[in-house]
């Protein structure tokens, strides 16, 4: 039995149905008719299905190795990266002009899941190269493009994000990597660098690492810090494999999941480094990339659910235990059900399973937004864009990855105590998923992001157009008298955002995971009632699947929005008080002042 099956169905709804990606003509000039969308995926189904969905156990139990200054991967990975590369996946969504095929993000998006869901660990790669890649298009100039930008787009090289370091985690203004001006224009970069996902592996000759440091001269703090194109191996004329370039991996973390993605610590000793973008300028640089790979941060979070909600589905049809509620229920060993027909069972795999289908169609949506931000001919549609990009990226990354834990751990309550064991999948799912929340800003930060800067942008206008999003969502569905929740979460968002705008920093500071939670909550349920309404205009096909997506629109509107109460009641109390928080300053178990 296959580990994992591409939701197609539902991901051609998405595309072609609801976000009417045949009807938009995308970057380059693209339209993709729902014929290529359909061959499309169904291709990326069969190579995810086939070739990556059977390493994920293994790779989680073999794990990436580090001996003698090198990295090596779980048994397959290599081999499955070079079919990816064979196949020209990498270069899906890649503008035409750079030899990609021009595709919309969104399919894109469709793609990146299915390997997400498949192997979390084994989507790291060509995400965070395709990061690195968009970045060196954006600021690299000519020559810096020609070296890198073909190989990292075609993957047959990958990138690395090098940030972190053991002071300087979620505030970056403690970077201490120095780079040094060399006289030929390049720089030397020296310092440690810890967390480094990908940053040394066999999968391919030649890694390129995106490093974050500070030149001799730069102002202390963010201000003062720049990017610099650090290779593995420095690039050399022709397509021989140049001179190593002293970087050295010290050692690869221990985790809780992701095994077959390594998180090196590297050691920077006067490696050479290219300056990429302006000196001092590598926060503004950095903020279009990291929008990007947060919102597939929450992809993630979507894709793991789903490998979830799939492996407890198909438990629950099989597990016999109970019997049927009601006084004729049969006693002895005769008359027992599968579980999924118990109640409680079949609304845990719904509210898994409305997450899912809701934070696959933010994520798709985001997709358009994206292009739509960067290509669109008229610019008032490519700042609407841009304004509902500021609101969603922070609420994607943080609500879909706390969801995506969330449904991991209820897909292994499905499965009792079995889910607990070893083998069953659903435990490697809850502890890959956990990762989501951690990284690529923890996901108090993205609170932070949103309840103190992103809702105050331009004046409000980005939370504006946010909230006219839902608002104008119900006018267009207002023959649903089920969508009452949706108008009430609504009004919580507006009475807690006016509360917010208004509160000092301190207070604000306190309830900015639950505004994020109010807003995700918001979000999804607009997502839902679009869908909703798209499902509606095609019933009359008649289609099981039309009818099943009403019925779990109907579910997450009436079962699963209304838990927006709970955090709009702890931001409205938190609002109004200054808190004692009862873990003040005291003693260590030595006896030192903690
Ligand atoms: C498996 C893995 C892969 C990674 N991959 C990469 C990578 O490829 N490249 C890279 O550069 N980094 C990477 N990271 C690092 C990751 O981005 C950081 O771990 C993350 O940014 C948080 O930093 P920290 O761990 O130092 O936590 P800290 O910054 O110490 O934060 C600890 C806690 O305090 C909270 N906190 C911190 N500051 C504030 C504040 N001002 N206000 C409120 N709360 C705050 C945080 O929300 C968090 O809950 C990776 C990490 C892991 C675990």
């Amino acid at each position: 039995m296959k580990s994992y099956a591409a939701p197609l169905e539902d991901m051609a709804f998405l595309l072609c149905e609801h976000l009417r990606i045949p009807d938009r003509t995308g970057p380059g000039g693209y339209v993709a008719d729902a014929e290529t969308i359909g061959s499309v995926l169904a291709e990326a189904a069969r190579f995810v299905e086939e070739e990556i969905a059977p390493l994920n156990a293994t790779g989680d139990r073999e794990g990436c190795r580090f001996h003698d200054g090198e990295v090596t991967t779980p048994p397959g990975f290599r081999q499955a990266f070079g079919r990816l590369r064979a196949l020209g996946w990498p270069l899906l969504t890649v503008p035409a002009k750079l030899g990609g095929q021009a595709m919309p993000r969104a399919l894109g998006m469709a793609f990146n899941e299915m390997i997400a869901s498949a192997s979390m660990a084994f989507g790291m790669f060509p995400g965070l190269t395709r990061g690195v890649a968009d970045m060196i298009a954006a600021y690299g100039d000519e020559e810096l493009q020609r070296q890198y930008l073909p190989k990292l787009l075609s993957c047959e090289c990958t990138g690395t994000i090098c940030m972190t370091e053991a002071q300087a985690g979620s505030d970056l203004s403690l970077v201490r990597t120095l780079a040094v001006p060399a006289q030929d224009g390049s720089y030397l970069i020296r310092g440690d660098k810890i967390f480094i996902s990908g940053g040394d592996h066999d999968l391919t000759d030649n890694i390129v690492h995106l490093v974050l440091a500070r030149t001799p001269d730069a102002p202390a703090g963010s201000k003062g810090l720049s990017l610099f194109i650090v290779p593995k191996f420095l690039p050399q004329a022709g397509d021989e494999i140049g001179v190593r370039n002293p970087v050295h991996t010290t050692g690869i973390e221990t985790k809780m999941g992701n095994h077959a993605s390594p998180t090196c610590a590297l050691r920077f000793e006067d490696a050479r480094g290219f300056l990429l973008g302006p000196v001092h300028g590598a926060m503004g640089c950095l903020f279009a990339m990291l929008n990007k790979t947060r919102i597939g941060s929450g992809l993630q979070g979507c894709a793991v659910s789903e490998a979830a909600y799939q492996t407890a589905l198909s438990y629950a049809r099989e597990r016999r235990q109970g019997r049927p509620l009601g006084p004729n229920s049969p006693n002895g060993d005769s008359g027992t059900v599968a579980i999924i027909s118990h109640p409680d069972v079949k609304r845990t795999l719904a509210e898994i399973r409305s997450f899912v289908e809701g934070g696959r169609a933010l994520c798709y949506r985001a997709a358009v937004l994206l292009d739509t931000a960067a290509h669109h001919s008229e610019a008032g549609d490519r700042k609407r864009a841009e304004r509902l990009l500021a609101i969603m990226t922070p609420v994607i990354k943080a609500f879909l990855t706390e969801a995506g834990f969330n449904c991991a751990v209820m897909a292994q309550q499905v499965l009792g105590g079995h889910g607990y064991i070893v083998g069953n999948m659903v435990e490697q799912y809850v502890r890959d998923a956990r990762l989501g929340m951690l990284y690529e800003g923890a996901n108090g930060i993205q609170g932070l992001d949103l309840a103190m800067r992103k809702i105050r942008m331009d004046e409000g206008r980005a939370l504006a157009a946010f909230l006219a999003e839902a608002a104008n969502e119900l006018e267009t569905s207002n023959s649903d008298e089920w969508l009452g929740p949706l108008a009430r979460v609504l009004d919580l968002a507006r009475a807690c955002s006016d509360g917010i705008l208004k509160a000092e920093p301190d207070q604000v500071a306190m309830v900015a995971g639950d505004y994020l939670r109010l807003l995700g909550f918001l979000a999804m349920g607009t997502a839902w009632a679009a869908m909703g309404r798209t499902a509606r205009a095609h019933q009359d096909e008649g289609s099981a699947f039309h009818a099943d997506k009403l019925a779990t629109c109907r579910f997450f509107i009436c079962q699963v929005l209304p838990g927006a109460e709970a955090p709009a009641a702890r931001i409205m109390a938190g609002l109004g008080v200054s808190f004692a928080v009862p873990c003040q300053p005291g003693k260590s178990a030595e006896g030192s002042e903690l």
